[in-house]
């Protein structure tokens, strides 16, 4: 009980935190602890660290992610992870963690960002804590208004670990090589579908947009052996469906485990030879103890091609391996360097908030009644020039589109569901058609887009200043240029 009153009491602690923060016009926090006007880096370390978080079998915590699942988990099919990665430039540390679990509640933001800041020295500015959207797992305390006190308890579990996980990466750092690159993966498709009966609503729609980038950042030893892999990828982890009470890591959990099982080089598990030369496992690259953190894009509206029903998990490793072979061919084509500069800095953004009346969903008229402003958490991490330009809530891709148009760098991630819960982040247009995403989603039109994208794209500005702005110069030029043709 003292765990349950305790976490109550600090829940409550940082909702009056949350409040006090919100009269406030612009928000950054840290600032003093890590100035952007430190020396510009020097040699990167790194180190990473996974922690199992599989709850025990028979505890049957509720499960989130689908309101028709009224009963606890009743088995484990495959065992979910918080994985972690260190990096440190000598004067900065930043930490990437990554949940297998629907998302990270505000309230649980607040208590592991301060417990990570205090017991690991790593302040939240230089945080990235992000879910991967795991829908076949338990639900953290909080989630969706989630009050179960054996939830309460588990969320604990997965902050320790969470704190475990940072300390253990960060007494492994090591002098490294970091690089990205970008390959493509047809696993996602845009699921706002329009019918006559429903209007729109979730379903299959090849085409609505979608971003069919897969994103990895390499972190590598000196010799060349990978320490860590960061994955990111534009869909939800929901293979499996409301049927399903099994705990598994889902798509995400499959793709972390095939790019891991894959660097350990066992001959059993080995690419065939005819699987292509960028898939064939190099000895220098095996390892043991590989960390391939999967994160999720804006992926507010999309699924995988294919949803499985009941308990048949068939579809998710082999999507999950689609995704982890891509990851591997891209990981492999990436060149490194040893120089690290880590920046980090967040802002709380403020958007007018509004929802549905209550009745049935979908229907096919709407109204909308007053609600509570939603507050959104940006961050941005920076090593060298890559961003890792984090939102706390399921971005709607073409959010995604127009910051890779605005930004004034080259080289983004965007890791969504980190840092808090904000519910789904539709684009402006998006909100024309009532789909599941704008139906449940906390926010009025016509902020959030703008708050996004404008947030982050200061945030890389205050980073790099005018250098930012060549860069971007620099790459119109370059794109404008593919257009056109080459000049004569
Ligand atoms: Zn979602």
């Amino acid at each position: 009980m003292s765990i349950l009153s305790s976490r109550a009491s600090s829940i409550r602690a940082s909702f009056l935190l949350n409040m006090a923060l919100l009269f406030a016009p612009s928000l950054f926090f840290g600032a003093e602890l890590q100035p952007a006007q430190a020396a510009e880096g020097g040699a990167l370390q790194a180190g990473a660290a996974k922690i199992d978080i599989t709850p025990a079998s028979d505890a049957a915590l509720p499960m989130s992610g689908y309101a028709s699942r009224k009963e606890g988990f009743q088995g484990i099919h495959d065992h979910i992870y918080a994985r972690a990665v260190v990096l440190s430039d000598g004067a900065r540390t930043a930490a990437i963690v990554a949940w297998e679990l629907i998302g990270v509640p505000d309230g649980v933001w607040e208590t592991v960002s301060q417990r990570v800041a205090k017991e690991t020295g790593i302040p939240a500015e230089y945080l990235v804590l992000a879910a991967v959207h795991d829908h076949s797992a338990p639900a953290p305390f909080g989630m969706y208004g989630n009050d179960s006190p054996k939830s309460a308890v588990y969320t604990k579990q997965v902050e320790d670990a969470t704190v475990e996980a940072i300390r253990k990466a960060k007494q492994s750092l090591q002098p490294a090589k970091i690089g990205t690159g970008t390959g493509k993966a047809y696993v996602n498709v845009n699921r706002r579908e329009y019918s006559s009966e429903d209007g729109w609503w979730l379903g299959y729609n090849d085409k609505g947009p979608s971003d069919k980038t897969l994103a990895v950042i390499r972190f590598d030893a000196l010799a060349g052996k990978p320490i860590a892999l960061l994955i990111n990828y534009a869909v939800h982890a929901v293979v499996m469906g409301g049927e399903n009470y099994q705990v598994s890591g889902d798509l995400a959990g499959a793709t972390s485990r095939y790019v891991e099982n894959y660097y350990r080089g066992s001959p059993e598990d080995a690419p065939r030879s005819d699987a292509g030369r960028a898939l064939q496992v190099r000895p220098e690259e095996t390892s043991e103890n590989v960390v391939a953190l999967w994160t999720s894009g804006a992926a507010g509206d999309q699924n995988p091609v294919s949803l499985a029903r009941g308990s048949d998990f068939s579809m998710v490793d082999t999507l999950g391996k689609i995704l982890g072979e891509e990851a591997v061919r891209v990981a492999g084509a990436i060149h490194t360097t040893e120089h690290g500069h880590i920046w980090g800095k967040q802002q709380l953004v403020t958007c007018p908030g509004r929802k549905v009346e209550p009745g049935p969903l979908p229907r096919k008229e709407y109204k909308w009644e007053e609600s509570d402003a939603v507050h959104i958490r940006l961050g941005l991490l920076t090593i060298n020039d890559i961003a890792l330009a984090g939102v706390s809530g399921e971005v709607l891709t073409m959010i995604q589109e127009r910051l890779k148009k605005e930004s004034p760098l080259n080289r983004i991630v965007m890791v969504t569901h980190a840092n808090g819960s904000s519910g789904y982040l539709p684009d402006d247009a998006a909100f024309g058609q009532v789909s599941y995403e704008i139906a449940t989603s906390r926010l009025k039109p016509g902020c959030a887009e703008s708050a996004i994208v404008n947030g982050l794209v200061n945030l890389m500005k205050e980073r790099f200043g005018e250098k930012a702005e060549g860069r971007r110069q620099k790459r119109t030029r370059q794109s404008a240029e593919g257009v056109c043709g080459k000049k004569s």
